[in-house]
């Protein structure tokens, strides 16, 4: 199932709620706010720089592997990038019509107040911390994708190259290191203060105070504050976010009410919900499985053409050796009988220097 057919399912869905019942629409209206003191950051993208040291922190302490291009190549910055399982954040670049000022945009999981992501898994591998992390849990994770399918920011990023226990992999808001009192490792590293850690509110005020104080230089609103129902990650910008690649057309409402809606305006609904979405991952999870088992066999016939093929190359080129080997001792016999044949010096000499040494032998 493609992003854009479920997030139109989804429309649909909430559509037919509406007609469904006042009750559904009404519920949609009333969202969580976030836990009270929860934790988020602020990126003041009128102070980013580009650096890319947010992402090489990021790297370090989620023990993440060195990129294939190294963190001070900033050619990087000439193809616009997404997440990935080995990059939990990247930074873009967008060139605006002054072309000697860029702006570089910081993006990873917006560790919305309402995920979408967490909606959808059916098996609460994801869920909304009281921190304010979205965290993930891999040993929950049944690996259905549904998650990366619903995130509005399309930021998690699966492990199709681990052939076991594959994960969904994703920015934490480095919450190991905030139990510990630490800031995030990306906030830590930036040289320019273009990242603000602290409790969501503050941020939201100290974001507002930017704007007054600077008019000229801020647009007049703050991404994430009301985005998909809100997000702990806020972004100051010079221009519309609409030019940086950031989506303007998610709305206010969360992605759970979208679903939560109609499913409960519809009681059968709610109780069909995890048959149909285990039904649906069990579907897939066959298909993924036929296609593994095609694919192990389809290398196994290829590992068995090659070995056959493999073996009468070295019988030919064995019989060629053999070939080879006699034609050459062939050569060094007829060369030795040659030799052989050819007359000694002694019989070389002439019948009458023989006869004359003879007679001198005599005749002493
Ligand atoms: S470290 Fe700071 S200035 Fe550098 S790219 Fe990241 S957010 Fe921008
Ligand atoms: S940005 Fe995407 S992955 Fe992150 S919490 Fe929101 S929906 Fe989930
Ligand atoms: S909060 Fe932590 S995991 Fe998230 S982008 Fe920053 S360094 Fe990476």
């Amino acid at each position: 199932m493609t992003r854009r057919k479920f997030l139109g399912w989804i429309g649909a869905a909430a559509g037919a709620g509406a007609v469904m019942g006042g009750s559904a629409s009404a519920a949609s209206t009333k969202h969580f706010k976030g836990y009270p003191g929860s934790l988020g950051v602020l990126h003041d993208i009128t102070r980013c720089i580009g650096c890319r040291q947010c992402e090489r922190a990021c790297n370090t302490v989620n023990a993440l592997p060195e990129p294939q291009q190294p963190f001070d190549d900033l050619s990087v910055l000439n193809q616009e990038r997404r997440t990935t399982s080995h990059a939990y954040t990247v930074v873009n670049r967008f060139q605006g019509e002054d072309k000697a000022h860029p702006t570089f945009v910081k993006i990873q999981c917006n560790h919305c107040l309402e995920p979408a992501c967490a909606s959808v898994c059916f098996v609460k591998a994801f869920r909304k911390d009281r921190t304010g992390a979205v965290t993930y849990d891999a040993s929950l994770c049944v690996g259905c994708r549904y998650c990366m399918i619903a995130c509005p920011f399309n930021i998690p990023a699966y492990e199709y190259n681990k052939a076991f226990t594959p994960r969904v992999m994703k920015c934490t808001l480095c919450l190991p290191r905030i139990e510990k009192g630490l800031l995030p490792g990306c906030v830590a590293s930036c040289p320019k203060e273009a990242l603000t850690f602290g409790p969501r509110e503050k941020l939201i005020k100290e974001a507002r105070r930017r704007i007054q104080r600077f008019p000229q230089t801020y647009v007049d609103h703050i991404y994430g504050e009301t985005e998909m129902g809100g997000t702990s990650w806020l972004y100051l910008s010079a221009r519309p976010f609409g030019e940086l690649g950031m989506r303007e057309d998610l709305g206010i409402q969360p992605a759970p009410s979208l679903t939560a809606g109609p499913l409960s305006a519809v009681p059968i609904v709610v109780g069909l919900w995890p048959v149909l979405l285990t039904g649906i991952y069990a579907i897939s999870r066959r298909k993924d499985q036929i296609a593994a088992q095609e694919r192990i066999e389809a290398i196994a016939a290829t590992v068995a053409d090659a070995n056959e093929e493999m073996k009468v190359k070295l019988a030919e080129l064995k019989d060629k050796m053999n070939k080879e080997k006699e034609a050459a001792i062939n050569l060094e016999v007829k060369k030795a009988l040659e030799e052989a044949a050819k007359p000694s010096e002694a019989e070389k000499q002439p019948a009458e220097e023989i006869g004359a040494a003879e007679k001198r032998k005599e005749e002493k």
